[in-house]
Protein backbone atom coordinates (compact mmCIF):
# COMPACT_ATOMS: atom_id res chain seq x y z
CA UNK A 1 0.00 0.00 0.00
CA UNK A 2 1.70 3.42 -0.30
CA UNK A 3 0.33 6.73 -0.73
CA UNK A 4 1.24 8.76 -3.64
CA UNK A 5 -1.28 11.69 -3.11
CA UNK A 6 -0.30 12.60 0.77
CA UNK A 7 -2.20 14.97 2.89
CA UNK A 8 0.64 17.49 2.91
CA UNK A 9 3.67 17.91 0.74
CA UNK A 10 6.16 20.99 0.48
CA UNK A 11 7.13 22.70 -2.73
CA UNK A 12 10.80 23.15 -3.08
CA UNK A 13 12.00 24.92 -6.69
CA UNK A 14 15.45 24.45 -8.12
CA UNK A 15 16.57 27.96 -7.77
CA UNK A 16 16.21 27.39 -4.08
CA UNK A 17 18.13 24.25 -4.24
CA UNK A 18 20.64 25.81 -6.16
CA UNK A 19 20.55 28.74 -3.66
CA UNK A 20 21.23 26.16 -0.68
CA UNK A 21 23.87 24.33 -2.66
CA UNK A 22 25.56 27.87 -2.65
CA UNK A 23 25.41 28.70 0.79
CA UNK A 24 26.70 24.71 1.72
CA UNK A 25 30.00 25.80 -0.34
CA UNK A 26 30.31 29.36 0.98
CA UNK A 27 32.40 28.18 4.12
CA UNK A 28 29.82 29.97 6.69
CA UNK A 29 26.53 27.37 7.53
CA UNK A 30 25.16 28.08 10.59
CA UNK A 31 23.57 31.70 11.81
CA UNK A 32 24.94 34.34 9.70
CA UNK A 33 24.21 37.23 6.42
CA UNK A 34 21.17 34.40 5.33
CA UNK A 35 19.51 34.49 8.80
CA UNK A 36 19.76 38.60 8.09
CA UNK A 37 18.33 38.46 4.75
CA UNK A 38 15.84 36.47 5.79
CA UNK A 39 14.49 38.61 8.78
CA UNK A 40 14.70 41.33 6.83
CA UNK A 41 12.50 39.76 3.57
CA UNK A 42 10.26 38.38 6.41
CA UNK A 43 9.67 42.30 8.13
CA UNK A 44 8.96 43.40 4.43
CA UNK A 45 6.84 40.93 3.71
CA UNK A 46 4.37 41.40 6.81
CA UNK A 47 4.99 45.11 6.72
CA UNK A 48 4.10 47.43 9.76
CA UNK A 49 6.33 48.90 11.53
CA UNK A 50 7.65 45.30 13.38
CA UNK A 51 10.90 43.56 14.14
CA UNK A 52 11.31 40.12 12.97
CA UNK A 53 13.46 37.30 15.01
CA UNK A 54 13.54 34.11 13.07
CA UNK A 55 14.80 30.78 15.19
CA UNK A 56 14.29 26.88 14.84
CA UNK A 57 10.62 26.66 15.66
CA UNK A 58 7.20 28.05 16.37
CA UNK A 59 6.93 26.05 19.51
CA UNK A 60 10.46 27.93 20.58
CA UNK A 61 9.00 31.27 19.54
CA UNK A 62 5.92 30.90 21.61
CA UNK A 63 7.95 29.52 24.69
CA UNK A 64 10.72 32.60 24.05
CA UNK A 65 7.34 35.01 23.97
CA UNK A 66 6.15 33.87 26.92
CA UNK A 67 9.40 33.90 29.03
CA UNK A 68 10.39 37.54 27.16
CA UNK A 69 6.35 39.03 28.62
CA UNK A 70 7.64 37.76 32.04
CA UNK A 71 4.92 35.34 31.83
CA UNK A 72 5.52 32.37 34.68
CA UNK A 73 4.78 30.96 38.06
CA UNK A 74 1.02 32.17 39.19
CA UNK A 75 0.32 33.22 35.95
CA UNK A 76 -2.86 32.08 33.80
CA UNK A 77 -2.92 31.79 29.88
CA UNK A 78 -6.10 31.56 28.21
CA UNK A 79 -5.54 29.19 25.09
CA UNK A 80 -8.11 27.32 22.46
CA UNK A 81 -8.69 23.65 23.46
CA UNK A 82 -8.84 22.82 19.62
CA UNK A 83 -4.89 23.40 18.86
CA UNK A 84 -2.06 21.21 18.81
CA UNK A 85 -0.78 20.15 22.21
CA UNK A 86 2.62 22.49 21.51
CA UNK A 87 0.45 25.82 22.31
CA UNK A 88 -0.37 24.64 25.65
CA UNK A 89 3.00 22.86 26.45
CA UNK A 90 4.76 25.82 26.07
CA UNK A 91 2.57 27.80 28.81
CA UNK A 92 3.26 24.46 31.33
CA UNK A 93 7.13 25.02 29.97
CA UNK A 94 6.99 28.28 31.41
CA UNK A 95 5.71 27.51 35.04
CA UNK A 96 2.27 29.15 34.01
CA UNK A 97 -0.94 27.47 34.06
CA UNK A 98 -3.24 26.82 30.39
CA UNK A 99 -6.70 27.69 30.87
CA UNK A 100 -8.52 25.92 27.99
CA UNK A 101 -11.43 27.27 25.85
CA UNK A 102 -13.80 25.49 23.55
CA UNK A 103 -13.66 27.21 19.73
CA UNK A 104 -16.34 27.67 17.13
CA UNK A 105 -17.42 24.25 15.45
CA UNK A 106 -17.13 25.52 12.18
CA UNK A 107 -13.84 28.43 12.36
CA UNK A 108 -12.31 25.95 14.81
CA UNK A 109 -11.38 29.34 16.55
CA UNK A 110 -11.39 30.95 19.77
CA UNK A 111 -14.69 33.29 20.40
CA UNK A 112 -13.91 36.31 22.32
CA UNK A 113 -16.87 35.98 24.82
CA UNK A 114 -15.58 32.77 25.76
CA UNK A 115 -11.99 33.80 26.08
CA UNK A 116 -13.66 37.10 28.33
CA UNK A 117 -15.60 34.46 30.45
CA UNK A 118 -12.53 32.40 31.37
CA UNK A 119 -10.12 35.44 32.56
CA UNK A 120 -9.31 35.68 35.98
CA UNK A 121 -7.31 37.51 38.31
CA UNK A 122 -4.61 35.85 37.56
CA UNK A 123 -4.90 36.24 33.65
CA UNK A 124 -1.48 37.68 32.37
CA UNK A 125 -1.92 36.68 28.67
CA UNK A 126 -4.17 35.04 25.58
CA UNK A 127 -3.12 33.23 22.86
CA UNK A 128 -5.65 32.89 19.95
CA UNK A 129 -4.68 30.41 17.82
CA UNK A 130 -5.78 31.15 13.41
CA UNK A 131 -6.83 27.79 12.83
CA UNK A 132 -5.98 26.43 9.58
CA UNK A 133 -4.81 30.10 8.24
CA UNK A 134 -8.32 31.26 9.14
CA UNK A 135 -7.86 34.60 11.14
CA UNK A 136 -9.38 34.94 14.56
CA UNK A 137 -11.49 37.98 15.88
CA UNK A 138 -8.18 39.78 16.37
CA UNK A 139 -10.10 43.48 17.23
CA UNK A 140 -12.15 41.92 19.85
CA UNK A 141 -9.21 40.18 21.50
CA UNK A 142 -7.54 43.06 21.57
CA UNK A 143 -10.21 44.87 22.69
CA UNK A 144 -10.65 42.17 25.63
CA UNK A 145 -6.93 42.23 26.27
CA UNK A 146 -7.03 46.77 26.60
CA UNK A 147 -9.53 46.05 29.00
CA UNK A 148 -7.61 43.38 31.26
CA UNK A 149 -4.40 44.51 30.59
CA UNK A 150 -3.22 40.88 29.43
CA UNK A 151 -0.43 40.55 26.47
CA UNK A 152 -1.49 39.23 22.96
CA UNK A 153 0.98 36.09 22.13
CA UNK A 154 -0.65 34.46 18.63
CA UNK A 155 0.28 31.30 17.74
CA UNK A 156 0.51 31.70 14.05
CA UNK A 157 1.93 28.65 13.52
CA UNK A 158 -0.82 28.07 10.22
CA UNK A 159 -1.42 31.64 9.77
CA UNK A 160 2.02 33.05 7.47
CA UNK A 161 0.16 34.87 4.89
CA UNK A 162 -2.87 35.18 6.22
CA UNK A 163 -4.55 38.54 6.47
CA UNK A 164 -7.52 39.87 9.18
CA UNK A 165 -9.46 42.97 7.47
CA UNK A 166 -6.63 43.45 5.17
CA UNK A 167 -4.24 43.31 7.17
CA UNK A 168 -1.61 40.54 7.19
CA UNK A 169 -1.40 38.81 10.66
CA UNK A 170 2.14 39.82 12.25
CA UNK A 171 1.58 43.19 11.05
CA UNK A 172 0.16 44.15 14.08
CA UNK A 173 -0.53 43.17 17.62
CA UNK A 174 1.34 42.09 20.50
CA UNK A 175 3.88 38.52 20.23
CA UNK A 176 2.93 36.77 16.96
CA UNK A 177 4.63 33.65 16.17
CA UNK A 178 5.13 31.38 13.11
CA UNK A 179 6.34 28.25 12.52
CA UNK A 180 8.13 27.13 9.09
CA UNK A 181 7.67 23.08 9.28
CA UNK A 182 7.22 21.14 6.25
CA UNK A 183 3.55 20.56 6.90
CA UNK A 184 2.86 24.50 7.08
CA UNK A 185 2.54 26.80 4.15
CA UNK A 186 5.71 27.73 3.59
CA UNK A 187 9.08 26.02 5.37
CA UNK A 188 12.89 26.12 6.27
CA UNK A 189 12.67 22.42 7.13
CA UNK A 190 12.09 23.28 10.91
CA UNK A 191 12.00 27.23 11.66
CA UNK A 192 9.97 29.29 13.43
CA UNK A 193 9.60 33.59 13.63
CA UNK A 194 8.30 36.04 16.35
CA UNK A 195 6.88 39.51 15.16
CA UNK A 196 7.23 41.92 17.60
CA UNK A 197 7.12 45.68 18.24
CA UNK A 198 9.10 45.74 21.75
CA UNK A 199 12.22 46.46 21.24
CA UNK A 200 13.05 45.61 25.25
CA UNK A 201 11.60 42.61 24.69
CA UNK A 202 13.44 41.82 21.15
CA UNK A 203 16.20 41.88 23.12
CA UNK A 204 15.32 38.86 25.87
CA UNK A 205 14.19 37.40 22.61
CA UNK A 206 17.90 37.56 21.57
CA UNK A 207 19.32 36.80 24.72
CA UNK A 208 16.62 33.30 25.03
CA UNK A 209 17.56 32.22 21.59
CA UNK A 210 21.32 32.15 22.03
CA UNK A 211 22.37 31.32 24.96
CA UNK A 212 21.84 34.85 26.90
CA UNK A 213 25.52 36.11 24.90
CA UNK A 214 26.13 39.58 24.59
CA UNK A 215 29.41 41.12 22.46
CA UNK A 216 30.28 44.34 23.38
CA UNK A 217 31.94 47.61 21.90
CA UNK A 218 35.43 46.09 22.43
CA UNK A 219 34.04 42.61 20.77
CA UNK A 220 33.95 40.68 24.49
CA UNK A 221 31.68 38.53 24.73
CA UNK A 222 29.68 38.17 28.09
CA UNK A 223 26.35 36.68 29.25
CA UNK A 224 23.47 38.24 31.07
CA UNK A 225 21.03 35.33 30.51
CA UNK A 226 20.53 31.76 30.93
CA UNK A 227 19.42 31.93 27.46
CA UNK A 228 18.69 28.67 25.51
CA UNK A 229 19.80 27.90 21.83
CA UNK A 230 17.23 27.82 18.85
CA UNK A 231 19.30 30.13 16.51
CA UNK A 232 18.23 29.59 12.49
CA UNK A 233 21.17 28.00 10.66
CA UNK A 234 22.23 30.11 7.14
CA UNK A 235 21.08 26.82 5.03
CA UNK A 236 17.46 26.96 6.47
CA UNK A 237 17.44 30.58 6.19
CA UNK A 238 18.22 30.82 2.58
CA UNK A 239 15.02 27.72 2.27
CA UNK A 240 12.92 30.40 3.34
CA UNK A 241 14.30 33.35 1.34
CA UNK A 242 13.35 31.01 -1.32
CA UNK A 243 9.67 30.04 0.02
CA UNK A 244 8.75 33.26 1.01
CA UNK A 245 9.14 34.40 -2.33
CA UNK A 246 6.39 31.80 -3.24
CA UNK A 247 4.10 32.49 -0.63
CA UNK A 248 1.63 34.35 -1.93
CA UNK A 249 1.46 31.97 -4.88
CA UNK A 250 1.31 28.88 -2.50
CA UNK A 251 -1.36 30.69 -0.78
CA UNK A 252 -3.43 31.44 -3.94
CA UNK A 253 -3.49 28.07 -4.97
CA UNK A 254 -4.51 26.48 -1.77
CA UNK A 255 -7.68 28.74 -2.04
CA UNK A 256 -8.35 27.86 -5.79
CA UNK A 257 -8.39 24.19 -4.89
CA UNK A 258 -10.44 24.28 -1.57
CA UNK A 259 -12.81 26.14 -4.01
CA UNK A 260 -13.01 23.14 -6.03
CA UNK A 261 -12.71 20.90 -2.74
CA UNK A 262 -16.25 22.91 -1.52
CA UNK A 263 -17.64 22.38 -5.03
CA UNK A 264 -17.74 19.05 -5.33
CA UNK A 265 -18.69 18.11 -1.55
CA UNK A 266 -21.20 20.75 -1.14
CA UNK A 267 -24.84 18.55 -1.12
CA UNK A 268 -22.99 15.67 -1.26
CA UNK A 269 -21.17 14.77 1.51
CA UNK A 270 -22.80 13.81 4.85
CA UNK A 271 -20.13 15.62 7.37
CA UNK A 272 -19.48 19.14 7.80
CA UNK A 273 -17.27 21.00 6.06
CA UNK A 274 -15.47 23.89 7.50
CA UNK A 275 -15.89 28.06 7.65
CA UNK A 276 -15.44 29.34 3.72
CA UNK A 277 -14.10 32.23 5.50
CA UNK A 278 -12.63 34.92 2.85
CA UNK A 279 -9.81 35.78 0.91
CA UNK A 280 -7.38 36.42 3.70
CA UNK A 281 -7.76 32.81 4.60
CA UNK A 282 -4.49 31.23 3.85
CA UNK A 283 -5.60 27.19 3.96
CA UNK A 284 -3.26 25.76 6.07
CA UNK A 285 -5.26 22.67 6.29
CA UNK A 286 -8.68 21.70 4.90
CA UNK A 287 -10.37 19.69 7.63
CA UNK A 288 -13.58 18.27 7.55
CA UNK A 289 -15.85 16.50 10.27
CA UNK A 290 -17.10 12.87 9.15
CA UNK A 291 -19.96 11.11 11.96
CA UNK A 292 -17.99 8.31 12.74
CA UNK A 293 -20.16 6.75 15.02
CA UNK A 294 -23.42 6.98 13.26
CA UNK A 295 -21.78 5.29 10.05
CA UNK A 296 -20.30 2.39 11.69
CA UNK A 297 -16.66 3.13 10.73
CA UNK A 298 -13.85 3.92 12.70
CA UNK A 299 -11.54 7.00 11.68
CA UNK A 300 -8.36 4.42 11.42
CA UNK A 301 -10.74 2.01 9.22
CA UNK A 302 -11.51 5.19 6.90
CA UNK A 303 -7.57 6.25 6.99
CA UNK A 304 -6.74 2.69 6.39
CA UNK A 305 -9.61 2.71 3.49
CA UNK A 306 -8.59 6.12 1.96
CA UNK A 307 -5.02 5.13 2.13
CA UNK A 308 -5.82 1.53 0.17
CA UNK A 309 -6.68 3.88 -2.37
CA UNK A 310 -3.49 5.68 -2.59
CA UNK A 311 -4.57 8.52 -0.21
CA UNK A 312 -3.03 9.95 2.84
CA UNK A 313 -5.25 12.26 5.33
CA UNK A 314 -4.55 13.13 8.61
CA UNK A 315 -6.14 14.48 11.91
CA UNK A 316 -5.30 17.89 13.12
CA UNK A 317 -5.96 17.84 16.06
CA UNK A 318 -7.13 15.50 18.93
CA UNK A 319 -8.96 17.82 21.96
CA UNK A 320 -5.84 19.06 24.25
CA UNK A 321 -7.96 18.86 27.36
CA UNK A 322 -8.61 15.28 26.87
CA UNK A 323 -4.86 14.12 26.38
CA UNK A 324 -3.12 12.05 28.94
CA UNK A 325 -1.16 14.80 29.94
CA UNK A 326 -3.65 17.87 31.14
CA UNK A 327 -6.36 14.45 32.31
CA UNK A 328 -3.73 13.79 34.48
CA UNK A 329 -3.64 17.43 35.64
CA UNK A 330 -7.34 17.77 36.29
CA UNK A 331 -8.91 18.96 33.21
CA UNK A 332 -11.97 17.28 31.51
CA UNK A 333 -11.63 16.66 27.83
CA UNK A 334 -15.64 16.93 27.58
CA UNK A 335 -15.82 20.74 29.13
CA UNK A 336 -14.92 21.36 25.97
CA UNK A 337 -17.52 20.23 23.80
CA UNK A 338 -16.68 21.52 20.07
CA UNK A 339 -12.68 21.00 20.59
CA UNK A 340 -14.13 17.18 21.53
CA UNK A 341 -16.27 16.96 18.60
CA UNK A 342 -13.85 18.23 16.07
CA UNK A 343 -11.01 15.61 17.87
CA UNK A 344 -13.23 12.72 17.41
CA UNK A 345 -14.35 13.69 13.93
CA UNK A 346 -11.91 15.88 12.10
CA UNK A 347 -9.96 14.32 9.09
CA UNK A 348 -7.54 16.55 7.30
CA UNK A 349 -7.82 16.00 3.49
CA UNK A 350 -4.85 16.06 0.90
CA UNK A 351 -4.17 20.11 0.37
CA UNK A 352 -1.13 21.40 -0.95
CA UNK A 353 0.49 24.24 -3.93
CA UNK A 354 1.42 21.20 -6.08
CA UNK A 355 -1.83 19.46 -6.22
CA UNK A 356 -3.05 18.99 -9.36
CA UNK A 357 -7.13 19.91 -9.93
CA UNK A 358 -8.25 16.65 -10.91
CA UNK A 359 -6.80 15.45 -7.10
CA UNK A 360 -9.16 17.50 -5.55
CA UNK A 361 -11.70 15.47 -8.05
CA UNK A 362 -9.98 12.18 -6.99
CA UNK A 363 -10.05 12.86 -3.00
CA UNK A 364 -13.58 13.68 -3.10
CA UNK A 365 -14.65 10.78 -5.59
CA UNK A 366 -13.09 8.04 -2.99
CA UNK A 367 -13.62 9.65 0.25
CA UNK A 368 -17.90 9.73 -0.84
CA UNK A 369 -17.20 6.00 -2.03
CA UNK A 370 -15.49 4.64 1.13
CA UNK A 371 -18.38 6.52 3.44
CA UNK A 372 -21.35 5.27 1.11
CA UNK A 373 -19.92 1.92 0.93
CA UNK A 374 -21.83 -0.86 2.91
CA UNK A 375 -20.23 -1.55 6.08
C1 LIG B 1 2.94 23.29 14.01
C2 LIG B 1 2.34 24.02 15.15
C3 LIG B 1 3.10 24.49 16.22
C4 LIG B 1 4.55 24.16 16.39
O1 LIG B 1 5.32 24.50 15.30
P1 LIG B 1 6.83 23.99 15.25
O2 LIG B 1 7.49 24.95 14.31
O3 LIG B 1 6.78 22.59 14.71
O4 LIG B 1 7.38 24.04 16.61
C5 LIG B 1 2.48 25.25 17.19
N1 LIG B 1 1.17 25.51 17.13
C6 LIG B 1 0.39 25.05 16.14
C7 LIG B 1 -1.07 25.40 16.13
C8 LIG B 1 0.95 24.27 15.13
O5 LIG B 1 0.18 23.78 14.17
Amino acid sequence: MTIDLPFTRPTLDEATIAGVVEVLRSGWITTGSQVARFEGALQDYLGGKRTVRVMTSATGALEIALLAAGIGHNSEVIVPAMTFAASANVILRVGAKPVFVDVDLLTRNVLPEAVERAITPRTRAVMPVHFAGLAVDMDAIHDIAARHRLRVIEDAAHAIGTSYKGKRIGSFGDQVCFSFHPNKNMTTIEGGAISSTSAEELRTIELERFHGQIRDADGNTDVLRAGGKYNLTDVAARIGIGQLQQLDGFNARRRELVRLYFQLLEGRFSGVLPARGDDGHSWHLFGVLIPFENLGLTRPQFQQAMAQRGIGVGVHYPNVAGLSLYRGLGYHGADFPNAERIGRETVTLPLFPAMKNSDVDRVCTELLEVLDAPK
